[in-house]
């Protein structure tokens, strides 16, 4: 059995209940989850599990064949079949899927004025970053036109939604790997890939606001030059 991953189906569930399935050195592993992995630069979700037996702390996910693995600072007595309540902190998950829409669209309105690839990402609350393969800085225009547009992708309000396709159609389908180095992992016949209108259509495992209007006002806090031919922004919504 492998874990039905509800923040697919639904990625504002705060909380929900489950089944424990397995109890692990590294953790708990449960029938269903809200609790979401490390991808596309996010950090895994924190929050809690509980029940009549007591509460932990989720302090990381990890992610196994089986499904996230839940891994709690102590175990207040948790076994195998236990029912319990999930609870995530939805402030610092909200804030990081408004990064993570928000570092999509940057990428599109990056590669449609520049054709240049995403080389990392890293989303915290406060802020996010993004790197791109490109060998001279962006120049205060070029800045400014990424904000402007920003700013307009967000008033226009897209949607934003996934499907499921082939492995053959997403590397047959110009444009939908949008990072330098291949990330989809080997033997993978089906991948998700994330649609935000008319702007950005990419491979993804990660989640999203449900429309742009959600991100507020976008703002680039810094550009750096990393070095090694790759250009950093930094950016925030709020
Ligand atoms: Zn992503």
């Amino acid at each position: 059995m492998t874990t039905r991953n509800l923040f697919y189906e639904d990625p504002y569930l705060k909380e929900a209940s489950a089944k424990i399935i397995e109890i692990s050195d590294q953790g708990i592993l449960l029938d269903q989850t809200i609790f979401f992995g490390k991808s596309c630069g996010v950090k895994p979700d924190t929050g809690t599990i509980s029940n009549e037996k007591g509460i932990a702390n989720v302090v990381n996910v990890l992610r196994s064949d089986k499904g996230n693995i839940h891994v709690i600072d102590e175990n207040p007595g948790f076994g195998v079949g236990d029912e319990v309540n999930l609870k995530i902190d939805w402030d610092r998950r909200y804030a990081m899927m408004k990064h993570h829409t928000t570092l999509h669209l940057i990428s599109a309105i990056v590669w449609n004025k520049h054709g240049v690839l995403v080389t990392g990402s890293d989303i915290t609350p406060e802020k996010a970053k993004i790197d791109f393969d490109m060998s001279r800085n962006f120049t205060k225009e070029e800045l400014k036109e990424i904000e402007d547009q920003m700013r307009k992708i967000i008033e226009e309000d897209h949607p934003t939604s996934a499907e499921v396709l082939s492995i053959d159609e997403v590397v047959s389908t110009p444009g939908l790997i949008r990072t330098k180095n291949n990330i989809l992992p080997k033997g993978l016949k089906e991948v998700r890939v994330v649609s935000i209108g008319s702007v950005d259509r990419q491979a993804d495992g990660g989640i999203h606001v449900k429309s742009t209007k959600e991100l507020g006002s976008f703002k680039i806090l810094k550009h750096k030059n990393k070095g090694r031919g790759i250009r950093r922004l930094e950016v925030t919504v709020f």
